[in-house]
């Protein structure tokens, strides 16, 4: 007898989260390992944001607050939107949830009727198909591989709606791939978009701030201001303010929408902690230099793997435009060392076991966990010190020997 409902037998656990706790595993048994597969900043949350959550503490505000959040960070979070992307939001219209994650979950559920379709550009981030799925949705996946960078294109997104499409997921800049959308690819989208008036919009900011090519961050709603009404702009604390473990994510959207959204939170978790959303409330209004040297350190960690790993023959790496992940093409590399015997099969998995077996490994994630087979995502959210080593071993293990 099984104990699993049939709407989760298609779910998988999180893959990026497994291949950062085999790595942790391996590494406290003694391995010499090298973890590139983590989604998190590796900085401290500023010392200001800590205080404003001890304050919270000493103050006894540990208590519920309202389930959708409490009204003094949904202020914040509408002058932030105001302040950084000129929309305009009233309270109804925000929902502060468990981390960004929790804010997708809702939007699946509270949007997506079985047999609608979600369209979701791959690579993508891990989890809006298993959310799609969980919702008794169908994800339609668009590939856009490093030939168009990663984004894509107007005619795709044409061919891929159907009169069930009801969801389009946009991320950008892009978990796992770091590329942005310019603004003119998504002026292109909108137009596809505006003949389709069933399909929500669910722009996915959480990299927002951590541009490193110099461009100015623009989202859909930037090219296309009259798809406001039903877009949702998902955004949250944990990149930008390295507040990963604090859990608050957030979102603005229509508002009969936001309110379904908040109900199904009201069941499940109910507020997020009082706790970190006092610090989430201080993180928001403060000063937002303190972003300024975590992108610092990105810029200079992005060009330093992203230069090392286009020296491996093999292997094609853009230059990272957002957030803190490179997303090599390896296909050739992984065909050239199954070919010699290396790889039990021609696949990023088998290269990813590969890597992580040599005497100083590797951990990094296969493409194929974002629907993207022959590439492999690696987060540079880690010191140069382990960046330099990491480009050391992948160069010799993936190098032909001559
Ligand atoms: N969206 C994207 C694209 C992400 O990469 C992540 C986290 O990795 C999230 C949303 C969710 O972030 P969190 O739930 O930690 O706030």
């Amino acid at each position: 007898m099984s104990f699993i409902a049939q709407r989760l037998k298609a779910i998988k656990p999180s893959p990026t989260l497994a291949i950062t706790a085999k790595a942790a595993k391996l590494k406290s048994e003694g391995k010499d390992i090298i973890g590139l597969g983590a989604g998190e900043p590796d900085f401290d949350t500023p010392q200001f944001i800590k205080d404003a959550a001890i304050a919270a503490m000493n103050k006894g505000f540990t208590k519920y607050t309202p389930a959708g959040g409490t009204s003094s960070l949904k202020k914040a979070i509408i002058a932030k939107y105001k302040r950084d992307n000129g929309l305009d939001y009233t309270e109804k219209q925000i929902l502060v949830s468990v981390g960004g994650k929790q804010s997708c979950f809702n939007l699946c559920m509270a949007l997506l009727d079985k047999g609608d379709e979600v369209i979701i550009p791959a690579p993508y981030w891990v989890s809006y198909p298993d959310m799609a799925m969980m919702a008794d949705a169908t994800p339609v996946f668009i590939q856009a591989g490093i030939e168009q960078g990663f984004r894509i294109t107007a005619a795709q997104l044409e061919r891929a709606i159907t009169p069930k499409t009801r969801l389009l997921f946009l991320n950008s800049p892009s978990n796992p791939s770091g590329a942005i959308y310019a603004k003119a690819d998504l002026v292109a989208l909108g137009e596809v978009l505006r003949k389709h008036p069933r399909i929500v919009i669910a722009t996915d900011d959480m990299y927002e701030h951590i541009l490193l090519d110099g461009s100015k961050f623009v989202n859909i709603l930037d090219a296309c201001p009259d798809l406001f009404n039903r877009t949702v702009v998902l955004n949250g604390v944990s990149k930008a303010y390295s507040m990963t473990g604090w859990r608050i994510g957030y979102c603005g959207g229509p508002e009969e929408l936001i309110w379904a959204m908040e109900n199904v939170q009201s069941h499940s978790t109910s507020n997020p902690s009082s706790i970190s959303q006092y610090a989430a409330e201080a993180a928001l209004n403060g000063d937002q230099g303190c972003i300024d040297p975590m992108v610092v350190a990105f810029k200079e960690r992005g060009k330093f793997i992203s230069e090392a790993l286009n020296a491996i023959p093999g292997v094609k790496c853009l230059k990272p435009q957002g957030a803190f992940y490179v997303f090599p093409d390896l296909r050739e590399a992984i065909a050239r060392l199954h070919a010699d015997g290396k790889l039990k099969s021609p696949t990023d998995a088998a290269l990813t076991e590969y890597l992580m077996e040599q005497e100083k490994a590797v951990a990094v994630v296969p493409g194929s966990a974002f629907g993207m087979e022959g590439y492999v995502r690696i987060s540079y959210a880690t010191s140069m010190d382990n960046l330099k080593k990491a480009a050391e071993r992948m160069s010799k293990a993936l190098t032909p020997a001559t």
